[in-house]
């Protein structure tokens, strides 16, 4: 008996996602073969994705779980309603669970959806069967108790997966004269594909990319998955940086759930929008450019050249750390400005903290150009 059959089978789960699969499976191609179906449905289709996929991104992630910034009662019932029909639990449930997945993240018995239990347990498996790691203690969130939008979207749950589902599709379909158009592919095809995006970010993001700034856990960042997840494929850094509303940090990153939440913000639907001040993005950076560096050096001959390097390497570690304590006054000194609470020192404090912390960011940028010279010499060394 493998390790999985000890638990009993999650019935509901397992049945919603049989009985969506099944007629994308079986009865879609056929019907496709046979009948056609209108751009109508198609082009509702993608619409829909993207309302229950964004409601996901957008709403259960970057809202609720993480409150990475505060949203009007309007949009939070939008995500309440279309992130309901992107049939994942409620709110509640999803956000408790994402919260253990951030703070246990790989741990085989404390994730919930540890990619350490490879693919499939991550991806789909880990809803299948009632597994201890899936118990959740709702004292831990007491933000979310108090959120009247989520306690109601909870206890009527049903209503929210079942109903737009119905509606949407069959009402879509009725006025467009293509019912069974709309049923299999603004319906079920739909479903299913929201389905699998959004347990990409589980799955593949954990195991397939690169990872610029950390190595103490298995998210990557990738940019193919970052266009299939609005956004949420940039997850190493959002496991670093949990509470930045952006996922994607730069303007050529693909992040429409970013940018849904800044364009929300500019008519006033959204605000307090957090953002990880870019001086802690380029330590962390940094970092993780120097133990790159430093596994490199351990990797080489020790001819003369890579002796040279490593010697380099010494100054730039000593250079860090002085980088690193300059961050550090420069915070202190801000720290006592606010302390002394007279509003015009205070103004005069913040601009010249603005002025240091670009100085500090420099350092790091131009130490970060430096390792990575350092590396292309090491490779040809
Ligand atoms: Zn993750
Ligand atoms: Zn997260």
């Amino acid at each position: 008996m493998s390790d999985a059959t000890r638990y009993p089978i999650n019935w509901p789960a397992s049945l919603m996602f049989l009985l969506t699969t099944l007629p994308v499976v079986f009865a879609l191609p056929w019907y496709l073969w046979t009948h056609d179906v209108s751009a109508a449905a198609w082009g509702w289709a993608v619409l829909l994705l993207a309302a229950n996929g964004m409601s996901i991104t957008a709403g259960y992630h970057r809202l609720w779980a993480h409150r990475a910034y505060k949203a009007h009662p309007i949009v939070k019932w939008f995500f309440a309603i279309f992130g309901g029909m992107a049939v994942q639990n409620s709110i509640l449930y999803w956000a408790t669970g994402h919260r253990n997945h951030h703070r246990h993240v790989d741990d085989r018995d404390e994730d919930p959806y540890a990619a350490t239990r490879g693919f499939w347990y991550s991806h789909m498996g880990w809803m299948l069967r009632d597994y201890p790691s899936s118990q959740l203690d709702f004292k831990r969130v007491p933000d979310l108790l108090d959120d009247k939008v989520v306690m109601f979207q909870d206890k009527h749950y049903h209503w929210f997966a079942f109903a737009p589902n119905l509606i949407i599709p069959i009402g879509l379909g009725l006025l467009y004269g293509d019912i069974w158009g709309f049923v299999l592919v603004a319906g079920f095809l739909r479903l299913v594909v929201s389905h699998h995006f959004t347990f990409f970010i589980n799955s593949l993001a954990h195991i397939w990319g690169r990872r610029p700034y950390t190595t103490t856990n298995t998210a990557r960042d990738n940019d193919f998955l970052a266009f299939f997840t609005w956004g949420e494929g940039y997850h190493n850094y959002h496991h670093i940086f949990q509470y930045d509303y952006r996922n994607g940090i730069r303007w050529w990153q693909w992040d429409p759930t970013k940018w849904l939440i800044a364009g929300l913000a500019r008519v006033g639907l959204t605000r307090d929008l957090k953002r990880v001040p870019e001086v802690k993005i380029q330590q962390a950076r940094v970092t993780r450019e120097l133990e790159r560096t430093h596994a490199a050096l351990q990797a080489r001959p020790h001819t003369r050249s890579v002796a040279e390097i490593k010697e380099q390497m010494d100054a730039e570690w000593d250079h860090f750390k002085d980088t690193v304590a300059q961050w550090a006054d420069v915070q202190s000194a801000r720290f006592d400005a606010a302390r002394e609470q007279i509003k015009s020192q205070w103004e005069n404090s913040d601009i010249k903290h603005k002025i240091d912390a670009l100085q500090v960011e420099q350092a790091f940028r131009e130490q970060l150009t430096r390792l990575q010279a350092m590396q292309r010499q090491l490779a040809l060394a």
